[in-house]
């Protein structure tokens, strides 16, 4: 559905602020201008990529605000047509306003996502910078947003072209030697294989950044775990660095589970504080459920920080919370070391593996220590600043998946002696699939799935 019509929306987010932006793009986006906006300088030609001042205007001349506008001709824009941008008071009623004036005149109102649907229609940008904007706009974090402008900027893009066109190679490495059989052209079946070797290895390294590069998009799934009063929701009011979860003295009032996200050293950490792990036999109906809730989150969890007050003997419940979900990366917390210590370091690392921290959760002490430790379960430093390209789109992974699933049933039939045209139609499957992530394959379907979740005005 590309309509080549002009469109408008209010870009900038809803809400009072200090500017507000209405972006139009397609043909009629200049005579819009001229028609809304009266610029202060009378003889001001409209030049393209400068900023005028002057009046907003309703169609009776009636001046809304005093602002900047700018033309961008296409196809020097951010759509590659024709776009002005009105800046005024960010308002809401203003913008409002403004927006209906600039529909009267001819425009219509966009849809989500549909700025930058026409920039990737335009050529502007490919699919995975599409969806690398929506990251931005997104991101959480620094290194979020580090990684969506890392893609943005097209390095995930450019790796994939350098991937496909040895894929591209590798087809007609092969088409010469099926159009040439008779003639010997010297092409060893080991020769195709290697070559499909190292394509293989370079997806599957792909594929592996897979897992770090969600944690940086989406967030790392931490589930604060222990018995009740350990600390829990102090916990993670200390890491959130305020009061959301309802602390009390009492035993297994945390009674649901909470999400937040927080910046750990600029990776995104959406952290559950669950309802206490107690023995299910000896819980009301609505703990019960909360425990239901807490076995969900400790599955689900990337990581999980077990919970111990260093100021009380271990006892069963602990060890129980120490044993739990043992293969998942985890860091005991030692907490309230404010007061007067009964358990040390070296107690529970008789039961426990791995990392041990001690904090106070009411003091915010050893908060930082317990940040780079839970960090340090999947990133040893090098992380959040890595350079290489990275994948954190499941839509690009499980492309990545196919194309590496149809390289693996190509390198099977030239193992097996079959036609090597088989093989050829395999390989150019992978080429298809890879194809799809940064759109040189595509689907309406498929960009209607991914602009719809862009808001308007982007
Ligand atoms: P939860 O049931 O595990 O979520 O525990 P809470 O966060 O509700 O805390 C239980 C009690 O322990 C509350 O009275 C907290 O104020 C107290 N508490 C939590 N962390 C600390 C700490 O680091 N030091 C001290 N002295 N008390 C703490």
């Amino acid at each position: 559905m590309y309509a080549g019509d002009t469109i408008a929306a209010v870009a900038t987010a809803t809400g009072a602020g200090g500017i507000g932006i209405i972006r139009v793009s397609g043909p009629l986006s200049t005579a819009i201008a001229a028609r809304v906006f009266a610029p202060s300088a009378t003889a001001a030609k409209w030049e393209s990529h400068r900023l005028y001042h002057g009046q907003l205007r309703a169609a009776d001349g009636h001046v809304l605000d005093e602002g900047l506008a700018v033309v961008m001709r296409g196809p020097r824009s951010y759509t590659g047509e024709d776009v002005i941008e009105l800046h005024c008071h960010g308002s809401p009623v203003l913008l409002r306003r403004a927006l209906s004036e600039v529909l009267r005149c001819g425009a219509r109102l966009a849809e989500p996502g549909e700025f930058t649907r026409r920039a990737f229609l335009n050529g502007r940008l490919d699919l995975a910078q599409a969806e690398a904007v929506l990251d931005l706009v997104r991101a959480r974090t620094a290194a979020g947003a580090a990684l969506a402008a890392q893609q943005l900027g097209g390095r995930l893009s450019e790796h994939l072209a350098g991937l496909r066109a040895y894929l591209t190679d590798l087809k007609a490495l092969i088409e010469v030697q099926i159009d040439f059989s008779e003639e010997e052209v010297d092409i060893s079946a080991s020769q195709l294989l290697s070559t499909i070797d190292k394509c293989l290895v370079t997806i599957q390294d792909l594929i592996n950044t897979f897992e770090r590069g969600a944690i940086l998009r989406d967030g790392l799934r931490a589930a604060i775990v222990g018995k009740p009063n350990v600390g829990k929701s102090s916990l993670l009011n200390a890491l959130l660095g305020e009061d959301r979860a309802i602390v009390t003295a009492v035993a297994g009032t945390t009674r649901d589970t909470i999400d937040e996200t927080a910046d750990f050293d600029g990776v995104p950490v959406v952290l559950s504080d669950t309802a206490g792990l107690r023995d299910p036999e000896r819980a009301d109906a609505l703990e019960r459920l909360g425990i239901e809730r807490t076995a969900a989150k400790i599955a689900q969890a990337q990581v999980l920080l077990k919970v111990l007050d260093a100021a009380a003997p271990l006892d069963e419940e602990d060890f129980a919370v120490l044993k739990a979900a043992a293969a998942t990366p985890q860091v005991v917390v030692l907490n309230k070391i404010d007061l007067p210590q009964v358990i040390s370091e070296q107690e529970v690392r008789r039961s426990a593996d791995g990392h041990i921290v001690s904090v106070s959760a009411t003091k915010r002490q050893g908060l930082a220590g317990l940040r780079r430790a839970v960090i340090g379960q999947w990133f040893n430093g090098d992380g959040p600043t890595a350079q290489a390209p990275v994948l954190a789109n499941v839509r690009h992974r499980d492309a990545l998946e196919k194309a590496r699933h149809a390289l693996a049933l190509a390198r099977e039939a030239i193992c097996h002696g079959h036609p090597l045209e088989l093989a050829a139609v395999d390989v150019q499957d992978a080429i298809d699939h890879m194809g799809t992530i940064t759109g040189k394959v595509t689907s309406e379907d498929v960009l209607d799935q991914i602009f719809s979740e862009f808001c308007i005005g982007k």
